[in-house]
């Protein structure tokens, strides 16, 4: 099962390590060091089989290649995934974490990485306590923190780019925002959607996160159906399929969260529904920006706020291309991607 799943992979190339200790399967994932070195997060999680934890890491890294290449910043992709057999605290999950920062360590910089699902700037502390190939440790370890606070900013300039291309203006004041999902980049997003004198829908399965937003609590299962101009998804991916789009009744898909398509087929069923769709990866990037232009680039605030910000434009690109060629904004995405990549 290994061997197909690298058969058909077209990126660089992948470390695999087995920890004795816990059981864990540690895959790294380097896709494309073409516009740099392989950057991408460290995912934490359990797995039914070790090979859909390859498949993850191969499919994530992928998307990591395009999301920097469309992002423009100097940096290819990659993903690394510690498949566990259960998701470990204290002392083994810091274990862990050291013998995964030697792994990285012995990859010499081809691979940096950065929190992911499970995985916070505690960890990369401990992680960079091995290795100094990694983004996000906390600003007291020296890192650059948390970077949901510039997902959340990107989200924000994506929807008002997508508000101008659907109705003409950018003002969230007024527009109904359905925010799916209020953890760290969620419940950011719902208190700039706020302050800009938004409706603000929230709906979460915690529903204590979701009230103290200070938005309008919905109920999660039917969330989708409510009229609004934005659906923004910032929980789980693969909320856009066949069912789910047959039940929308927004104007606007615009959020944070990753993989929100469950196939690409969806992309187009958007567009025949009449709904504008802000590609996942790159509305979402900010965070990418926060990591990688603060540690890696040297930015300061400054920049990095005007970098974020320039999502909305790269969005704007996006759209204009996507009406030009009468094609979907996932494909113009993927052209945008394509395009960087082979100028390199
Ligand atoms: P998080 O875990 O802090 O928050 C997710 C929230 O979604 C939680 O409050 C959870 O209770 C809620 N939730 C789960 N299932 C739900 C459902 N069915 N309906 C409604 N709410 C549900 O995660 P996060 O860091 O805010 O990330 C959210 C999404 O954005 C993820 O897809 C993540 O991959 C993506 N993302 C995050 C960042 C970042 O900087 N944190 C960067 C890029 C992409």
């Amino acid at each position: 099962m290994f061997e197909d799943l690298l058969r058909r992979w077209d990126g660089e190339h992948v470390v695999v390590r087995h920890d004795e200790a816990t059981g864990a399967w540690m895959f790294v994932c380097i896709h494309s060091t073409r516009l740099g070195p392989a950057m991408g997060g460290t995912r934490l999680k359990s797995y039914d089989e070790p090979p859909q934890a390859l498949e993850d890491g191969l499919r994530l890294a992928a998307g990591m290649t395009r999301k920097l290449a469309v992002l423009g910043l100097p940096c290819g992709g990659g993903k690394a995934v510690l498949a566990v057999p259960a998701v470990p605290d204290g002392d083994e999950r810091r274990r862990l974490l050291e013998r995964y920062g030697d792994l990285v360590e012995s990859l010499g910089g081809s691979f940096v990485t950065g929190p992911d699902m499970n995985t916070r700037e505690a960890d990369m502390d401990v992680v960079g306590s091995r290795t100094p190939h990694v983004f996000c440790r906390s600003v007291g370890n020296g890192g650059s923190g948390d970077p949901s606070v510039h997902t959340a900013l990107g989200v924000f300039h994506g929807i008002r780019a997508t508000l101008a291309h659907a109705f003409g203006t950018d003002d969230p004041a007024g527009r109904t925002v359905l925010v799916q999902g209020t953890g760290s980049v969620g419940a950011k997003l719902a208190r700039l959607l706020l302050d800009a004198g938004a409706v603000v829908l929230v709906s979460d399965v915690d529903e204590e996160r979701a009230r103290a937003t200070g938005a309008d609590p919905v109920a999660p299962d039917t969330a989708l159906e409510l009229e609004c101009d934005v659906y923004a998804p910032c929980a789980l991916g693969a909320t856009l399929n066949a069912d789910s789009i047959r039940r929308l009744r927004c104007r606007i898909v615009a959020g944070g969260a990753n993989n929100q398509l469950a196939t690409p087929a969806d992309g187009e069923r958007l567009r025949a529904a009449g709904i504008l769709y802000a590609p996942d990866y790159v509305i979402n990037g900010g965070g990418a920006l926060h990591g990688i232009g603060l540690e890696r680039l040297g930015w300061d605030a400054g920049r990095l706020e005007r970098e974020v910000a320039g999502i909305g434009d790269t969005l704007s690109g996006i759209y204009r291309q996507a009406e030009a060629a009468g094609i979907t904004t996932s494909e113009a995405a993927e052209r945008l991607a394509a395009e960087r990549l082979a100028q390199s």
